[in-house]
């Protein structure tokens, strides 16, 4: 590996240091100007080249890191100021923290590595590519989605809506929804779909593979019911009312036991 001082060669008679950075893919967009600026800082400063370079963790006079001094920083800096997050208690953790991160803006969608200053080719939808990627567009208004939520709700028999956006959507209510199972099972549902939703696009990122919209829908179902019907305490759900008529719990309610 490179050391600094190997790609700042200090020029003598011009006092000044001339820069030789050997690149395997060259700086663009952004980078460039912030690679002038990083030179124009760097252009006075004489590297010596004898001592080894090495890693300093500024929050240790030692320069050592240690844990303990990385918690104590986030306790007083991060965490204190962190919204509270969210649970669905039908659900596992990892689903509830998606929508958290989702209704923080947290998720690295497109705009949101852009807005952070991350160079990328393109910040366009990569699963429609008709619009920006934001939280909003992926979740409530690309095609793909918006045909995933029609399909939801026929299969809930609800009428189809649009979320306003990501905070309704994480609230997941209905007001054709009202009883207190119906309210967290379809708040449960709105959850999972999200969590296919991201998913999808994930894969399509990342693995280039994509399922059809009725498949995905599919696994939402399947997903659900095995989730939501490892938790209810009062009884199973039936797979086939829960593929035929899932709002059931609306006409003879449950206590309201299991749910949380
Ligand atoms: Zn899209």
């Amino acid at each position: 590996m490179a050391k600094v001082s190997d790609r700042m060669l200090w020029i003598e008679s011009e006092g000044r240091v001339q820069f030789s950075w050997q690149w395997t893919a060259l700086p663009k967009w952004r980078t460039s100007p912030e690679l002038l600026r990083l030179e124009n800082q760097l252009s006075l400063f004489k590297c010596s080249g004898k001592s080894v370079d090495e890693w300093v963790w500024k929050l240790c006079g030692s320069g050592i890191y240690s844990t303990k001094s990385l918690i104590e920083f986030l306790n007083s800096t991060v965490v204190t100021h962190a919204e509270p997050t969210i649970r669905n208690n039908l659900l596992p953790q990892k689903v509830g923290i998606l929508m958290w991160r989702a209704s923080q803006n947290k998720l690295p969608v497109r705009s949101e590595l852009d807005r952070r200053g991350i160079d990328l080719d393109s910040v366009r939808c990569p699963v429609c590519n008709d619009d920006i990627e934001s939280t909003n567009h992926t979740f409530i208004h690309c095609k793909t989605a918006s045909d995933i939520w029609d399909r939801i709700f026929k299969w809930w028999n609800l009428n189809s809506t649009v979320f306003a956006d990501i905070t309704e959507l994480t609230k997941g209510s209905n007001s054709q929804i009202n009883t207190t199972t119906g309210i967290s099972i379809w708040q449960a549902i709105v959850w999972v779909t999200s969590y296919y939703i991201w998913k999808n696009r994930n894969d399509h990122v990342f693995n280039k593979s994509r399922l059809c919209n009725a498949k995905i829908v599919s696994e939402i179902q399947i997903k659900s019911f095995e989730w939501i019907s490892s938790k209810l305490k009062y009884g199973c759900l039936d797979w086939h009312n829960w593929l035929a008529n899932p709002r059931k719990f609306d006409a003879n309610p449950p206590s309201k036991e299991g749910i949380g």
